[in-house]
């Protein structure tokens, strides 16, 4: 039986999933969290246990402390030891230009990866410490990094390149990376499955943060975010695009530093600015159902958001085969795949309203008469990095067999 432990480490939390890869198969075996990494009342979340869910507070210092936890939860229910685990996939925030896809860690990755936290200073060290604490528990154990920029390197130069002086991209990096890779990435192929070709797709993976990304023939093309995760279309607490001066005249006029700006465009602006604070679309929707105006004017603009990036993104990829909702607020609010389909009805799309209105919404939600099919599709990047994990681990037990 092949085992593949996934990895999501966050600054204060490491999200984790035990799967049984087979051929052809997997299954989840245990799902959790390990919350509040250094801080008052850190513990252990077990949420998907096929026998129950449980909660166990403990003292947890730092990562390695975490991983430690989880893997002695994992020793004590579904292991009998660490040799049952094949590998251990991380999901990374960036992996600069380095890398297109997925890789096994070795010192050479590492060394890349380190050059890449730079690009991404607030997350990229709880990334590096999940891997560096697994490398200390398990020393043997094949480890895999999968990149959320990585799918996106196939963007071409004019779809990558901030139109500034060519030495902010030469000599400090600053290009469109784009993030949500391994979800768009997800979507393409589980699209294709459901297409039965790789064609004009555009995946829409609204959660708090939201991207979309046009994908055509199973690439990236083009994609929101940009050289962070703050760009593209409007998010819960992120502004998302806006006139490159902003920042700069509010810092000017208002006497406000760098950081209090920053602050402001990602964690006080989006829908959370526009509403007065409320940053959960559920919370959104049922103020503007009860007569809320700023939450009905929200929605409007979030809807606006989606279709003008959709619009432009048709142009791009020179038509649509399918658009695709995913994530939280696109695999489960009706409403605003409504709004968003019903501009764009000109495009021959008929949306089954039935089907749009089921929970859990079908896979696909329009008529059979469609020009262009809408699919719901749960998002899934554990299973992406579970997938690709168990894959490089395939090829290498294959060279080794070869070289033996
Ligand atoms: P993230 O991991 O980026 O925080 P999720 O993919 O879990 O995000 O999505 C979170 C968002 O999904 C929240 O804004 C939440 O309001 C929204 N959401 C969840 N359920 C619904 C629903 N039934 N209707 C509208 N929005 C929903």
């Amino acid at each position: 039986m092949d085992k593949i432990l996934v990895l999501n480490s966050g600054s204060t939390s490491v999200k984790f999933q035990l799967f049984n890869m087979e051929k052809g198969y997997h299954e989840v075996i245990t799902k959790g969290m390990v919350d509040r990494i250094g801080l008052a009342g850190s513990k252990i979340i077990v949420k998907a246990d096929n026998e129950h869910d449980f909660t166990m507070e403990t003292p947890i210092n730092n990562h390695k402390d975490a991983i430690k936890v989880v893997l002695d939860y994992l020793l004590k229910k579904h292991l009998k030891n660490t040799d049952e685990l094949s590998a251990v996939g991380h999901r990374m925030g960036h992996g600069g230009e380095y890398f297109d896809k997925s890789v096994i860690i070795d010192e050479d990755v590492m060394e890349k990866i380190y050059d890449t936290i730079p690009l991404i200073p607030l997350h990229g060290p709880a990334f590096v410490h999940g891997l560096e604490a697994v490398t200390e528990l398990l020393p043997n154990k094949v480890q895999v990094a999968t990149f959320d920029s990585a799918y996106h390197q196939s963007m071409k130069k004019s779809a990558y390149l901030y139109a500034i002086p060519e030495e902010y991209y030469k000599n400090h990096r600053i290009r469109r990376y784009g993030f949500h890779g391994t979800s768009h990435n997800y979507i393409s192929h589980i699209t294709k499955d459901i297409l039965g070709f790789q064609g004009k797709v555009i995946s829409c993976h609204l959660g708090g943060g939201a991207s979309i990304c046009a994908i055509d023939k199973g690439k990236s093309v083009d994609t929101t975010m940009g050289y962070t995760p703050s760009a593209g279309i409007i998010m819960s607490t992120r502004s998302g695009d806006m006139d490159p001066y902003i920042p700069l005249h509010i810092m000017k006029t208002q006497n406000k530093t760098a950081d209090e700006v920053n602050t402001m465009f990602n964690k006080q602006s989006g829908m959370f600015g526009l509403t007065n604070g409320h940053s959960d679309m559920r919370d959104i929707i049922e103020s503007a159902e009860n007569g809320d105006k700023d939450c009905a004017f929200a929605i409007e603009a979030y809807v606006y958001s989606l279709v003008k990036t959709i619009g432009a993104y048709i142009a791009v990829l020179g038509g649509i085969d399918a658009l695709v909702f995913t994530a939280g607020i696109g695999e489960n609010s009706p409403l605003i795949r409504r709004k968003v389909c019903e501009r764009l009805s000109y495009l021959g799309l008929n949306l089954d309203e039935e089907k749009n209105n089921l929970r859990p919404a079908p896979q696909e939600i329009t008529t059979s008469d469609s020009k262009v099919k809408v699919l719901v599709i749960p998002a899934n990047e554990e299973l992406m990095i579970a997938e690709e994990t168990f894959e490089l681990i395939s090829e290498l037990k294959d060279k080794e067999a070869m070289a033996v």
